[in-house]
């Protein structure tokens, strides 16, 4: 593996600062497997209370792009954000220097993540699933996190089935547990990695819908990976198109689906539309 011992990182802040701090910022990351370039200098930010989501062909890099943010992989050059806060360096004596494991741990706990499959703990009811990682993680007793988690519950509209477990619920119910559980840990960051391709169309606009409340009347960041671009035209306030690990071109959903600029965006709209 390779490390950043020689990374130039004095150009980086060592917190970001000011009245326009996103609340995700991709500077300038290079992410490698060997000699394939997955993130070629990316940039991205995502302001507070954003919903932006990343298209783009297969291979283009859009999954790195969340398992980066969840620090399930090293960085080769450049520096995340998050909160202004870098998420895979630290300070120390005044610089930055790769994030420690420990480092990585804590700053984890800032970030929730939603995957296609859901991955419900399937020997405990909605509701146990939503309590697990509070009582766990962040130390709370079992009657506060019971309180918080059946407000999250009523949020998704899963209320009523706190006492069922996965198996007795549609694919569209236990996506919305899912997101209750992720939301439980108070992330400030919430990542969507196709959380809707493995359900049935009817029962889409179920989680759409949810997720698009949270944006609105929770102001949560969110950023998420789709195919299904639909989807993304009705949930996003912005739309990335990556193409070969970089943003090849953005805009709101009117702006980059039906009218964009640039001939690979149109190749390959043309394709999946
Ligand atoms: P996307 O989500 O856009 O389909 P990914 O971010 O999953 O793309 O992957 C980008 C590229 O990185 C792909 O070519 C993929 O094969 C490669 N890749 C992903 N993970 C690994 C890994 N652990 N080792 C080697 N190559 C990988």
């Amino acid at each position: 593996m390779k490390h950043d011992k020689g990374q130039d990182l004095t150009q980086y802040a060592l917190r970001l600062e000011g009245d326009n701090v996103p609340m995700v910022r991709f500077q300038n990351v290079t992410k490698k497997y060997g000699s394939l370039v997955v993130l070629d200098g990316l940039n991205l930010d995502v302001a507070e209370g954003e919903m932006v989501t990343i298209i783009g062909p297969s291979g283009s890099g859009k999954t790195t792009v969340l398992r980066m943010l969840m620090t399930l992989e090293t960085i080769d050059s450049g520096v995340i954000y998050v909160d202004g806060e870098p998420l895979t360096h630290m300070e120390k004596n005044g610089r930055l220097v790769r994030a420690n494991a420990a480092h990585l741990r804590l700053i984890r706990s800032k970030i929730g993540m939603c995957f296609q499959h859901f991955n419900l703990f399937p020997h405990m009811t909605a509701l146990g699933n939503c309590i697990e990682g509070p009582m766990q993680v962040l130390g709370l007793s079992k009657q506060e996190a019971e309180e918080r988690a059946l407000e999250l519950l009523d949020l998704v509209g899963m209320a009523e089935k706190r006492d069922q477990h996965p198996s007795r619920l549609s694919g569209g119910q236990q996506q919305r547990v899912a997101i209750a559980r992720a939301l439980a840990m108070r992330p400030k960051v919430m990542l969507f990695d196709e959380v809707t391709s493995a359900l049935d169309p009817e029962v889409i606009s179920e989680v759409t819908s949810v997720i698009r409340r949270l944006v609105d009347q929770h102001n949560l960041t969110m950023l998420m990976v789709t195919h299904q671009i639909g989807f993304a035209r009705e949930i996003s306030d912005r739309i990335c198109l990556f193409f070969d690990g970089k943003i090849e071109e953005q805009g709101s959903p009117e702006m980059l689906l039906d009218n964009p600029q640039n001939e690979r965006t149109q190749q390959f709209l043309s394709a999946v539309l």
